[in-house]
């Protein structure tokens, strides 16, 4: 599975930085901007001063958004950014150089909310929106030294924000990754499970679990070894991801029990893919002469059913396969 497609994913786990990120940034810029903004009215500096109203009006709607969990990202980048940044290009035309130095907090802010492209292109755009008004309205040598210092700033936080960044991505990417089959563990199962109950009751796109037991692996561990038996989980785990969609999910429940959720499929089609799965495993060159068989329940999210009933459903047809004589699928 692919970085991005594993991005994906895991982002209902909900471990990004900049929510929470943001509502400390904008906290910290309303309780400095407020006695600003009260000096430059009483100074006479009004549009200045509304300005940074406004500015701390987006900040406020920011932390209101955050709170209510509604996503910001386009407002953010498209409309916010371009209005701090000209506020702090109105600034310096107006008070010079005492401005310049927010273009370095502002900076930093962009970079814990918005994501590192945004931030540099938001960046970007403040380096322009400042060129503009300082060589208008500063000396030159003052102007090369702000924005030389803005240019290496953007660097050196870019630089650190994408570290953390991938740091994070690998870290969160382990944590619900099963190591032996690169399949999911149960980390994300419970609100992968709770999302596509959410989704069905929403949308009315049918969802369908395969519970999936390799038949007598106690057997294979005996006749060729663990090292053989984690071999063979290994191939099936690469199996299981390669043949599903990029929305189903795929999870290792523990030892040779696998769990595959299968977004916007009828019981029906569960089968189907259950089919094709058992039969492509069964096909597997990993034993000299001894076809790997795996035994299936299919069960479709009932109207009102809660997950554990879901997959209590998908477990009872696991056994009833077992009990058929394996190598089969049962719904
Ligand atoms: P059934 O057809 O009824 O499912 O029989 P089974 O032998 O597959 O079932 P059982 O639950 O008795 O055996 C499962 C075996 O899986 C027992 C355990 O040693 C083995 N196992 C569990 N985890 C791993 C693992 O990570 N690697 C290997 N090689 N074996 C494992
Ligand atoms: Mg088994
Ligand atoms: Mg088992």
């Amino acid at each position: 599975m692919s970085l991005s497609e594993l991005d994906r994913k895991t982002d209902p786990s909900g471990t990004d930085f900049r929510p929470q990120a943001t509502i400390y940034v904008v906290c910290v810029f309303i309780l400095m901007l407020t006695p600003l903004a009260f000096h430059h009215w009483i100074q006479g500096n009004r549009y200045v001063a509304l300005g940074l109203v406004g500015v701390m009006g987006i900040l406020a709607f920011n932390v209101h958004q955050h709170c209510n969990q509604k996503k910001l990202d386009a407002c953010n980048m498209y409309l916010f950014s371009p209005f701090i940044c000209a506020v702090l290009a109105g600034g310096i035309i107006v008070q010079g150089q005492e401005a310049a130095m927010w273009a370095f907090p502002v900076l930093m802010a962009f970079y814990c909310t918005l994501s590192v492209r945004q931030a540099v292109v938001a960046n970007l755009m403040l380096i322009l929106s400042i060129s503009g008004a300082s060589i208008y309205a500063l000396p030159m040598e003052i102007y090369l030294r702000i924005i030389a210092a803005l240019i290496t700033s953007t660097v050196f936080a870019g630089i650190m924000v994408r570290a953390m960044d991938q740091q994070h991505r690998l870290l969160r990417n382990q944590m619900v990754t099963d190591h032996l089959t690169g399949v999911f563990n149960r980390v994300l199962l419970e609100s992968s499970l709770e999302s596509a109950q959410a989704t069905f009751r929403t949308s009315k796109k049918p969802m369908t679990l395969l519970s999936m037991d390799v038949d007598y692996f106690k057997t294979i561990n005996d006749s060729f070894g663990h090292l053989k038996g984690d071999c063979v989980l290994q191939e099936l785990g690469a199996l299981l991801n390669e043949k599903t969609r990029k929305a189903d999910f795929v999870f290792r429940l523990g030892g040779e029990e696998f769990l595959i959720l299968l977004h916007g499929s009828t019981v029906g089609n569960g089968r189907q893919v259950a089919e094709s799965l058992r039969k492509s495993i069964a096909e597997m060159d990993i034993l000299p002469d001894e076809p790997i068989t795996v035994s299936v329940g299919v069960a479709e999210l009932a109207i009102n059913e809660s997950t554990q009933q879901w997959l209590s459903r998908a477990d009872k047809n696991l056994y009833r396969a077992k009990e058929l004589g394996r190598n089969r699928v049962v719904n």
